[in-house]
């Protein structure tokens, strides 16, 4: 058994992957980690470092908040313990420079989208970037998100930037927005502008829509449900005791 601490497990996704684990065969949840901690039907902590005190732990799954990821982290990779975040707001240098801090054998794993659609939406936007001189990222998510633009718009706009080089947009920016509506062009991440909607109703959701000479082409993809990144974290949870070093992105583990 894969013995699993879940940090921030009475949210809205570690409550989820509270279910998963327990309904999978060959994990279980040995504690919770969460500040605001509800009844539970496993020992909880407030802190990464009383649980891994505590218990004997395999497996750190988090989703928590980008200001509390980095700490849970620095404690838990140093002391051996395989992490699978889904935490999005942590840059890409303090990634790695977590991952400089964990011992031997220990995997941090990080996916800024645990669904296999959205994972296939930023290749199917990888392969279209090269033909279309312009391209730019709407996401929606549900109104409680405390980041924008969200984890999967950035990597989405990494990518697009990666596989577009050296090719430049030529739509108007930021010098084409009226006084008082600053930000109407989105934010630019390396150079891809990203337009973040936050409403009720939505779960998460992203367009990329590409456009060159007299045609357009608009990949979309819907969560509507949290169970949706449930078989991507269990993928996770199952693959970091295989490996070491730093894995991001759910496309290095899907087969
Ligand atoms: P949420 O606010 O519902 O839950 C966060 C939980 O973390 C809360 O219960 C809070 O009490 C707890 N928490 C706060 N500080 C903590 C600490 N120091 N230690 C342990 N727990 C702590 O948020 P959510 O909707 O579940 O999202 C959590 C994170 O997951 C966000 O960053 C969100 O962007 C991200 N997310 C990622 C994916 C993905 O596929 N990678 C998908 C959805 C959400």
């Amino acid at each position: 058994m894969i013995r699993v601490a879940v940090a921030g497990y009475a949210g809205r996704m570690g409550s989820a992957v509270v279910d998963a684990v327990t309904a999978a065969d060959d994990m279980e949840v040995v504690c919770g980690i969460d500040p605001h901690a509800a009844e539970a039907a496993f020992p909880v902590f407030e802190t990464v470092d009383a649980a891994l005190d505590a218990a004997e732990v395999d497996v750190l799954v988090d989703f928590t908040q980008p200001d509390v990821v980095a700490g849970n982290l620095a404690v838990a990779l140093p002391r051996g313990v395989d992490c699978v975040v889904g935490t999005t707001g942590l840059s890409n240098e303090a990634l790695q420079e977590l991952a400089a801090t964990a011992a031997e054998g220990t995997c941090l794993f990080y996916a800024p989208n645990f669904t296999t659609g959205a994972v296939l939406m930023m290749e199917f936007a990888r392969a279209a970037a090269p033909y279309f001189p312009e391209a730019e990222v709407i996401e929606f998510h549900h109104c409680n998100k405390k980041d924008a633009p969200s984890g999967t718009a950035v990597r989405t706009a990494e990518i697009i930037a990666e596989a577009r080089a050296p090719r430049m947009s030529e739509a108007p920016g930021r010098e084409t927005e009226m006084p008082g509506a600053q930000g109407a062009r989105g934010a630019l991440v390396d150079g891809v502008p990203v337009h973040s909607v936050r409403s009720m109703g939505f779960v998460a959701s992203q367009e990329v829509v590409f456009g060159s000479l007299g045609q357009t082409l608009t990949i979309r993809h819907d969560s509507w449900d949290r169970t949706s990144y449930m078989p991507g974290v269990l993928l996770g949870i199952r693959s970091v005791g295989e490996r070491d070093g730093i894995v991001v992105g759910l496309e290095n583990l899907m087969a």
